[in-house]
């Protein structure tokens, strides 16, 4: 078995029913996509949209693609249509862009809300009082061609677990709050959190989706 696979069902034993793995195959050549493929994984991560398009042509067809990365607005129109999720709506600017788009493209997209919560001020994403505003005014009803199917996270980058814990904690009640808040946003229902070196943590506070990268491919060479 490729090292790729092996570390890939290591994973995957640790998983509890109801969490998926997105590997997160940035800046990783396809033919290490496919081991993984060929391993049985179908959710790959990409954060460039020039990078997505170029590698989806490559992989097979039942690949799901998730959208990981910042997304600048003169990109969407490239992107819509090829991922099964945009994990990475980080802007009110954004998300409204994406759903002009997807309307004017006929099909719906699936997205996540990015909240911040680490310390570092460089993370993109909505403060936490901003997607409460947005969900409590049930904003969201006006999207025409998008579907909020969740919040997605980082936590502080620190090998300080009990801030990690924090943080996580934050991003949890949080998409409790907006589930309790908006029982008619049918399909929240992912909450993306935990990355290689903190997703089991992630998991014992609730994520429903995990997004590894190096601990499956091994370091990315930027
Ligand atoms: C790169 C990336 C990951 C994966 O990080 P690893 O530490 O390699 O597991 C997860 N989430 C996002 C948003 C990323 O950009």
């Amino acid at each position: 078995m490729s090292t790729i696979a092996t570390r890939l069902n290591e994973i995957r034993s640790t998983l509890p029913e109801g969490v998926s793995l997105v590997a997160v195959s940035k800046f990783h050549p396809v033919e290490a996509l496919l081991e993984a493929y060929d391993a049985g994984q179908r959710i790959f991560g990409e954060s460039r949209v020039q990078e997505l398009v170029a590698k989806k042509p490559l992989m097979p067809d039942d690949v799901r693609w998730h959208f990981i990365g910042h997304l600048q607005t003169n990109k969407v129109k490239a992107l819509i249509g090829i991922p099964d999720l945009i994990e990475s709506v980080d802007s009110r600017r954004l998300l409204d862009i994406i759903d002009r788009l997807s309307a004017e493209a006929g099909i719906i997209t699936r997205v996540l809300l990015q909240a911040h919560v680490a310390a570092e001020e460089t993370k993109f994403g909505f403060s936490l009082d901003e997607l409460l505003d947005y969900f409590s005014a049930h904003t969201y009803r006006q999207l025409k061609a998008t579907h909020l199917c969740g919040i997605m996270g980082m936590a502080t980058n620190t090998d300080d677990m009990a801030r990690v814990g924090q943080d996580f904690d934050t991003l949890a009640s949080l998409f409790k709050r907006v589930k309790d808040m908006c029982p008619d946003l049918v399909g929240f229902d992912t909450l993306s959190m935990g990355m290689s070196d903190d997703y089991p943590l992630a998991i014992e506070r609730g994520a429903t989706l995990v997004r590894v990268g190096t601990k499956i491919f091994g370091q990315r060479e930027y």
